[in-house]
């Protein structure tokens, strides 16, 4: 690495010894991208995606070509029979929300056996009061927290076989939690066990940050419906905004008439240019997650060699691509935030500061210097500022823009 950046020689020293010593961890995850490029290409030949499917609906968007082959080729990428690709949904949130209010109706019961949800979950659950949360059209909501980060299978199986629970709901990436993500072991397993007592209950799993980290997905391992981004790890910078359902028909069915219209499903949405973008980057996704998981095992082995607490640690199996770093204090951990954003290629003059978040209960810093607002699949940290002050960091599009960003948070740390 020259200098043009004004790094500092120790830390370009200090990256260089850590990739060297991550080697193999490399190599399986360039192993499992080659698994999800065939996989990819594979949907893309069989479900034959032409130029024709690049076209634009407007209006009422009946009769969407693209749409429909986007919403086969995943359902043959995540094994599923059916799917909702839509960029009318807003956010991964978003298609959270309407996924919950889709399956669910009044005095029905939603299980959390993952603990507590995503901060923006409990305004739409009402663990937060909101006067249009699910638990104001009388819908319930039970919660089983994980025990030493895995399942407590006995409080799993109890509650199932006394209660009638309509959607357990499994999220298996951390969000801002001090939890470790959940492996696909643990989700096969878990899933198992519910299956074992309940054949109906709807299975439901927020997969966000986790497509394409392994060679399977959710619904392979018996998950029913499972919900996703398009600014995360399959829209791989290039998608501008959307997110996907995938799962059971009668589910999807379920969700895009809560989507759109009852009696007019999965028949529009008009796609207004983003059918190239959605394809384009759902082909470039696997490349990009190995991208962004390599960044992360450097990360993590970096500031390991100086002495600071990871999570995952870079030997580590992942399920997602988040990296922590356990800072321990707000200083520091406003600092590397502050580096990340630094070495961003957007606002990177830019000084990101705490501040409140709709959505989010404590203050939270931000760095995302990224092309799509508030995309993190492009090199991206946030932390919300309280103990153990952890700093969530995912993403960047290549590993040699990774490397740079964390290079300059490194240095902004390290003085
Ligand atoms: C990112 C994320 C979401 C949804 O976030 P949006 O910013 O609304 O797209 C939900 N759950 C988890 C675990 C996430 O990481």
């Amino acid at each position: 690495m020259n200098n043009e950046l004004n790094i500092k020689e120790k830390t370009i020293n200090l990256l260089n010894e850590a990739e060297q010593q991550v080697q193999e961890q490399f190599k399986n995850q360039e192993e499992i991208c080659l698994y999800n490029s065939i996989k990819v290409l594979n949907a893309f030949k069989k479900h034959n995606i032409s130029e024709i499917h690049f076209n634009q609906t407007t209006g009422y968007g009946y009769n969407d070509l693209g749409r429909e082959k986007i919403e086969q080729v995943y359902s043959e990428i995540f094994k599923s029979e059916d799917s909702l690709v839509r960029n009318q949904f807003i956010s991964g949130t978003h298609a959270l929300a309407t996924t919950l209010f889709a399956l669910l109706r009044p005095n029905d019961t939603l299980l959390s056996i993952t603990g507590l949800p995503y901060d923006t979950l409990h305004e739409v659950i009402g663990i937060k009061e909101n006067k249009s949360s699910l638990k104001s059209y009388g819908i319930n909501y039970e919660q089983i927290d994980l025990v030493d980060n895995d399942f407590n299978y006995e409080l799993i199986k109890e509650t199932l076989k006394n209660k009638t629970i309509k959607v357990v709901e499994i999220q298996r990436s951390k969000g801002y939690s001090t939890r470790k993500s959940i492996t696909l072991d643990k989700l096969e397993k878990v899933i198992n066990t519910i299956r074992k007592i309940d054949q109906n209950v709807i299975i439901m799993v927020d997969n966000c940050y986790c497509e394409f980290v392994n060679k399977k997905e959710p619904i392979e391992l018996g998950a029913d419906i499972t919900v996703g981004s398009l600014i995360k790890n399959l829209g791989a910078g290039i998608t501008t905004n959307g997110a996907y359902v995938t799962g059971r028909k009668d589910l999807i069915q379920l969700v895009a008439e809560r989507l759109n219209v009852p009696g007019q499903g999965k028949e529009v949405g008009p796609t207004q240019n983003s059918n190239k973008a959605i394809l384009q980057g759902l082909y470039l996704a696997p490349n990009v997650v190995k991208n962004s998981i390599k960044t992360a095992i450097l990360t993590a082995k970096a500031l390991e060699n100086l002495g600071y607490k990871t999570e995952p640690k870079y030997n580590e199996q992942r399920a997602d691509i988040v990296q922590n770093i356990i800072f321990g204090n707000s200083e520091k951990v406003i600092k590397y935030t502050q580096g990340i954003q630094m070495g961003s290629a957007i606002d990177s003059n830019a000084i990101p500061t705490p501040w409140d978040m709709p959505g989010y209960e404590d203050q939270i810093i931000m760095a995302s210097g990224s092309f799509v607002q508030g995309s993190s699949i492009e090199i991206s940290c946030d932390a919300p500022i309280r103990e153990p002050y952890i700093a969530y960091q995912q993403g960047s599009l290549t590993y040699e823009y990774g490397k740079i960003a964390v290079a300059k948070a490194i240095d902004n740390i390290e003085q």
